[in-house]
């Protein structure tokens, strides 16, 4: 940690940065509210903060502070607490201070050298604005620390991704994180990203998908060009970020030659990071010595939002949107949906935008009527174990029998007709549908998808199993 570094120069400067930041937004609103604050202190992660009355703290306790407290925390990798003082005289309020201009989250205390340096000069110095950093392929801009909850569900995860972007906190080579689906692997790995490309802008950052790992390996294989190939994932790379990485399952080629890229990287210390949805014990048709170095590390999941996390994210989603949803709609949101942050996040812009849409206020009664509505619609939305249910008890057979490898021809043609259905009647992906089949590749999933499709047109024995089978599964939409 480099706590006993930061100073009060230091934590003055990440102050009046933020408030630069937040000011930028209103200049007018933040001038007037700012009258009656007074900044007292900023120490280890605790802002200090006096307000001339109630009415002004609860003002700027709304509005403003979620946005100074998230720079703050982008800028030093601190959770913000603030601790108001509320009365008293506010004989230098925040307003009445020169104005920096806002830079963009800068190192500050995360770089020691920058630290030491920023303590020798005068606090508040207005800095140039560095020139942006070059965007990285195929992050998404939102996915930052400061728009990430913590929670216990996410701690651990969320503390070893700051500690790999250099935020503080011991480092783990490699970083796996681990969790079911929506709960947040690819914004961690892409808040990482975001974070070091602004510490340290000449880092070669590469975040890659399994999937794409595997695509840009087969096309440098075509091409000739597995020189570029290595010298990418090997040389030319200070971080990779590989997510969902159980998608390598079966892939022998690009197995070994991630493995080399991996120990390449992890000889020269530099961070990698990988995401998945299993443990790297559980990830099957994985080479062993894969999964022994993905544990060699820090293994860090991720578990469901309890209440108060889930609370806190569709209010953060809410802001974030600049949505005006009160306090009991979003409990009630939150009550809700519980097992995936992505769908929370659907259930709250679709409430809102159905209520401006009918031209409705954001009440608790409109909310709960459409996660109602919402609730019962769905029985219609089969999942693909309901799929396989049906099928199996039509063609009698047990679901297990679907999963397995057994290749006779009748399970074959029931396990065929269930890929079929799936990939009708839900949005799944072709290697989503693959690992709900027993780990299969997505290929025998295309394969299966297109030889049913052929044979509905081309047998009436196939068309009416299908037709039985949709018939018990209702009308698909
Ligand atoms: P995963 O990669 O684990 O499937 P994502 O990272 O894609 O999940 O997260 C799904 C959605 O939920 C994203 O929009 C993400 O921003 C949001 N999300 C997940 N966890 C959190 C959190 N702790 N705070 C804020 N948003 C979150
Ligand atoms: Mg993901």
């Amino acid at each position: 940690m480099i706590g006993v570094e930061r100073g009060a120069a230091v934590e003055q400067d990440v102050w009046a940065q933020a408030v630069a930041f937040t000011r930028e937004r209103s200049p007018a609103s933040f001038d007037q509210w700012f009258s009656g604050i007074q900044f007292d202190g900023l120490a280890d992660g605790v802002l200090s903060l006096r307000a001339r009355d109630e009415f002004v703290r609860e003002w700027v306790d709304q509005h403003f502070l979620p946005t100074l407290t998230d720079h703050v925390r982008s800028q030093t990798g601190w959770s913000v607490q603030v601790a108001w003082t509320v009365g008293g005289v506010v004989d230098s309020p925040v307003s009445s201070h020169p104005h920096v201009e806002p830079v963009r989250p800068k190192p500050l205390s995360l770089r020691p050298e920058m630290a030491y340096g920023v303590l020798d000069r005068a606090p508040v110095t207005p800095r140039a604005p560095a020139p942006p950093p070059a965007p990285i392929e195929g992050l998404n801009p939102k996915y930052t620390f400061a728009n990430f909850v913590v929670g216990p569900s996410n701690q651990l995860a969320h503390a070893a991704s700051i500690a790999a972007a250099g935020g503080g906190g011991p480092r783990h080579n490699p970083l796996f994180l681990c969790g079911g689906t929506g709960l947040g692997k690819t914004h961690l790995v892409h808040a990482v990203a975001h974070r070091l490309r602004l510490e340290r802008p000449e880092a070669r950052i590469l975040y890659v998908s399994a999937e794409k790992f595997i695509n840009e390996f087969v096309q440098a294989l075509q091409d000739h060009k597995m020189n570029e190939f290595r010298a990418r994932y090997r040389e030319k790379c200070d971080l990779l970020l590989v997510d969902d990485i159980q998608f390598l399952a079966s892939k022998t080629q690009t197995q070994e030659e991630f493995f080399h890229a991996f120990n390449a990287l992890h000889q020269a210390d530099k961070q990698i990071i990988i995401t998945s949805d299993k443990y790297p014990q559980q990830l099957e048709r994985m080479e062993e010595r894969l999964v022994s170095r993905f544990t060699s590390g820090l293994v860090a999941d991720i578990q469901a939002p309890e209440l108060e996390t889930r609370v806190a994210i569709v209010r953060k989603k809410a802001q974030l949107e600049h949505l005006d949803v009160p306090d009991d709609v979003v409990l009630a949101i939150a009550q809700t949906v519980r097992s995936n942050v992505r769908e929370l996040e659907g259930t709250l812009i679709r409430i809102a935008a159905k209520a401006s849409l009918m031209g409705r206020a954001v009440t608790v009664d409109f909310a709960k009527g459409e996660i109602f509505a919402a609730s019962n619609a769905r029985p219609n939305e089969a999942s693909v174990e309901d799929i396989q249910r049906v099928v199996c008890h039509h063609f009698k057979l047990r679901t297990a029998d679907l999963l397995s490898k057994d290749r006779h021809k009748s399970i074959a043609f029931a396990r065929h007709v269930a890929m079929y259905l799936c990939k009708q009647r839900l949005k799944c992906s072709f290697p989503e549908l693959g690992r709900a089949f027993g780990n299969r590749d997505h290929t025998t999933v295309m394969s299966a998808v297109r030889k049913v499709e052929g044979l509905r047109g081309a047998d009436p024995e196939v068309r009416a199993h299908l037709e039985a089978i949709e018939r018990k599964l209702g009308a698909a939409d």
